[in-house]
């Protein structure tokens, strides 16, 4: 797989976490919004169908109210007309009577206007003859309409502010329309729908809970798939970085993260430096294991891999815990040592070349003698990138090679001395 294509695998695999979190929010709110909406819409069914119901019988209610007390509130006939009145007389008789018919309807309240709106009759006695003027439904009912509406107890309150009645009511206005086809008045009625009103409550309370479980049910086993299908995918986002930045054979840093890591430490130098002025400098060793070809012509090249993973075993194995390395090639290593001079460089150079040909590497019962040649190199005060450090260490590496192999050397460094030359610090050792 390319670099551009596991860094792109990565950063799907990161926004995974981002993916969930997200989803979690939409479940909320998609939870909240259905849970609202379906609550809101059993609401209004079963609002709507309590005042229809209601509706229903109180105009009824006020068909059979007519025609038990027409001729005591009617008068008139077909030729001069009809008109709605109660003559005072006969109002305390069609009250009580009136009172004892309404009782088992659930009626709490009623009046009764003629077709000025005065109202010539109520059940708040306080009120009759009292003009309702401003009424819009009222005057709807006048024009033949029956209207309804569901009145909470507190809201029920009188033109003439009687008390409130302490029910829910459905106000119904019901036309009162006399032998002839005219309307000539309308009966107002309060119909206590306080029973149907808490079965509302109680319906949209048991919908609400029963959406909820089953809502959360449903999201809670989404959330447990997805949620284990993001731990895998942050896993394989572990695994993916790991193999980014791994050399397969011998399980330390590749190419590229070591380069990458040279890239680190020198801008870490860089700004350190800005911070204060006496910064040490940054060590690189470049390091070949000598005549590999042969060790692979003689004893195999899965021999050679175990002696590979050996030799890089044996670098770390030297290496202080901040210094670095990694495979730059075939059998070759590179090792960055952050705030090294190049005398320590030097020193680190020459335990390892020790490390790697002291001890010979045994695979498979067989002794291969094994040694490796080192270049070493120091960033140089002014210079602006890592990169001619690892061409000097590289033609150190070069001049170790030549110069009879299974040895440390430097060019380029001041403290190197002259072309060619090893180092005067390994002349001093050595
Ligand atoms: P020198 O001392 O000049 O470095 O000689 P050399 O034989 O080490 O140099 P050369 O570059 O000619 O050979 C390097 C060999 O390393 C050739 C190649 O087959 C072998 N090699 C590269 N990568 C691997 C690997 O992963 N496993 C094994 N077993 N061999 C490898
Ligand atoms: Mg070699
Ligand atoms: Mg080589």
């Amino acid at each position: 797989m390319s670099a551009e294509k596991e860094q792109t695998v990565v950063e799907r695999v990161k926004s995974a976490d981002y993916f969930f979190r997200s989803l979690v929010l939409v479940a909320a709110l998609s939870i909240g919004a259905i849970l609202m909406l379906c609550c809101y819409g059993t609401y209004k069914i079963y609002l709507n169908h309590t005042i229809a119901t209601a509706e229903e019988d109180a105009v009824q209610v006020s068909e059979a109210l007519l025609k038990h007390e027409e001729v005591n509130i009617m008068e008139g006939d077909k030729e001069k007309g009809f008109t709605v009145t109660i003559s005072p007389e006969e109002l305390p008789h069609v009250d009580q009577r009136l009172r004892q018919f309404l009782r088992p309807f659930g009626i709490v309240k009623i009046k009764i206007y003629n077709e000025k709106r005065t109202i010539v009759y109520s059940t708040d006695s306080a009120i009759i003859g009292k003009h309702d003027k401003n009424n819009v439904r009222l005057v709807r009912a006048l024009l033949g309409f029956v209207d309804s509406k569901l009145e909470k107890s507190e809201d029920v309150l009188d033109m003439a502010e009687e008390k409130v009645i302490e029910v829910d009511v459905v106000e119904t206005y019901v036309p009162i329309i006399a032998d002839d086809g005219r309307v000539i008045g309308a009966f107002e009625i309060y119909m206590d729908v306080s029973r149907y009103t808490s079965d509302v409550r109680n319906v949209v309370v048991s919908t609400f809970a029963i959406l909820l479980v089953v809502l959360l049910s449903v999201f809670g086993c989404s959330f447990f798939v997805i949620r284990r299908m993001t731990e895998r995918l942050r896993e394989a986002e572990a695994e993916l970085k790991r193999i980014a930045v791994t050399d397969p054979l011998t399980g330390i840093a590749n190419r590229r993260q070591i380069i990458h890591r040279a890239t680190e430490e020198f801008a870490r130098q860089m700004r350190r430096k800005q911070q204060r002025t006496a910064v040490p400098s940054l060590g690189i060793i470049m390091a070949d294991v000598d005549h590999f070809k042969q060790i692979n012509d003689t004893y195999g090249h899965s021999a050679g891999d175990d002696v590979l993973r050996e030799i890089a075993s044996r670098i770390g194995s030297v290496l202080r815990q901040y210094d670095a390395v990694g495979r730059y090639g075939g059998e070759e290593f590179l090792v960055i040592l952050s705030e090294t001079e190049l005398e320590e460089t030097w020193h680190i150079a020459e335990r390892i070349r020790r490390r790697v040909a002291d001890d010979p590497v045994v695979v498979d019962n067989q002794v291969i003698r094994v040694s490796a040649s080192l270049g070493i190199a120091t960033v140089l005060a002014g210079e602006a990138d890592y990169r001619p450090a690892l061409e000097r260490a590289d033609k150190g590496l070069y001049l170790a090679k030549t110069a009879g192999r299974n040895r440390v050397m430097c060019a380029g460094d001041e403290q190197c001395r002259g072309e060619r030359s090893r180092p005067k610090l390994e002349a001093v050792k050595g």
